[in-house]
């Protein structure tokens, strides 16, 4: 699946933060340049969040000089900003082919969260969300993974960290690993921002072949598998890619990678009414879940302008809740967070409706 998507744009050029190519080291290696001075560029970048090299005061002018006339540093534009009283930030950037991609800050108590996407585009279908409704253009390569994740740090005052990251933004995320495990490992390392893996999350629609591809690495990021629905019949309905899949084969795969990372899984249900919030798929759900070391996150329907579904009442999220925990299921209903900008989960899309462009445009960032 992952090759068949093209993840650059026509002309390639060199891009410093494209860290899966080891562009800076190659580039410093090729001067004749120590590779510390990788680790200080990463520095400046990553913790002191400066925007140019000509900021970089620590570096020998000349070097400076010639890493402005030479290396590419940015390639997306943060072409608006959207801010939600309830703290949460959404920003919608330009991609070097014009495409777009969304990504989120989320603050919860001291907690800072970024929610980061994978692919231009979405191409598992889910028919409740918006990521997809246009289906899958590209993947991003890790520069545009982790350009996300430094306009997002800009966003926060210099004493305050990001403190998790999780890779729920448009896109499937483990149908582009190749660039997705790079964003991260530099998002991981002392150099980087220094994120420990336990505090990244990756959610999956559910791939039992990339889920093994991350128990042989033995990674051990937090997994979140996306369910929906207890039984096929539903699941390949609403997640269409199911066809070829089957519940139980995630199952074997999410426990596979539990026995290797010892990580507690995750399995995210959006509930929509009168769809799949009825109590025999919560009795079903929770025959899966109840003797699994896992969390179930259950996210009431997010509302997406042109699809049929509706939100579950109170009432009914509690109902669906209750058959579970009575059955011995940790259980969480995920707080909507950033719904009023259109931020939600299920809400980021790749073409944008004017009125949210219109929020509010940043100055270009370069
Ligand atoms: N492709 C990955 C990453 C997306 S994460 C995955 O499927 O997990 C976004 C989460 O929000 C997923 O669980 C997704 O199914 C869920 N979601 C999508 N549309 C939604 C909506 N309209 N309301 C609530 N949750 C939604």
């Amino acid at each position: 699946m992952e090759d068949a998507l093209k993840t650059r744009t026509a002309t390639d050029p060199m891009h410093l933060l494209d860290v899966a190519q080891h562009p800076l080291q190659d580039w410093l290696r090729q001067q004749g340049l120590p590779s510390y001075r990788g680790r200080q560029i990463c520095r400046w970048l990553f913790q002191s969040r400066v925007e140019t090299f000509a900021q970089m005061t620590d570096l020998p002018a000349e070097l400076r000089r010639r890493l402005e006339a030479e290396v590419p540093l940015w390639t997306t534009r943060v072409v608006a900003h959207a801010q939600s009283k309830d703290g949460t930030e959404k920003l919608l950037l330009n991609l070097s082919d014009q495409q777009q991609v969304e990504c989120v800050l989320l603050r919860d108590g001291t907690r800072r969260t970024i929610c980061v996407s994978s692919q231009v585009g979405c191409g598992m279908g889910c028919v409740f969300c918006a990521s997809g409704l246009e289906g899958v253009v590209r993947n991003l390569n890790s520069g545009e993974i982790v350009e996300q994740m430094l306009h997002l740090l800009r966003l926060l005052p210099a004493d305050q960290r990001i403190s998790h990251i999780v890779m729920m933004g448009m896109g499937e995320p483990l149908a582009n690993l190749n660039q997705v495990l790079p964003a991260l490992a530099a998002a991981e390392s002392p150099d980087g921002m220094g994120i420990s893996a336990r505090r990244i999350t990756i959610s999956t629609v559910g791939l039992p072949e990339a889920i093994q591809r991350l128990v042989r690495l033995g990674c051990s990021y937090n997994l979140a598998v996306s369910l929906h629905a207890a039984d096929d019949r539903l699941r390949n309905e609403l997640v269409p890619v199911n066809r070829q899949i089957g519940i139980e084969q995630i199952l074997v795969a999410a426990d596979a990678y539990f026995a290797r990372s010892g990580r507690r899984l995750t399995f995210e249900y959006v509930l929509l009414a009168g769809v799949n919030d009825r109590t025999e798929d919560a009795q079903r759900l929770a025959g899966h879940l109840k003797d699994r070391p896992a969390l179930l996150n259950l996210i009431p329907y997010n509302p997406v302008p042109g699809l049929p579904y509706r939100t579950p009442s109170t009432a009914s999220c509690r109902r669906f809740t209750q058959v579970l925990l009575r059955a011995g299921v940790n259980v969480k209903v995920r707080q909507r967070k950033g719904s009023a900008i259109d931020a939600a989960c299920g809400q980021l899309r790749r073409l944008q409706t004017p009125d949210v462009v219109a929020i509010r445009h940043t100055p270009a960032l370069q």
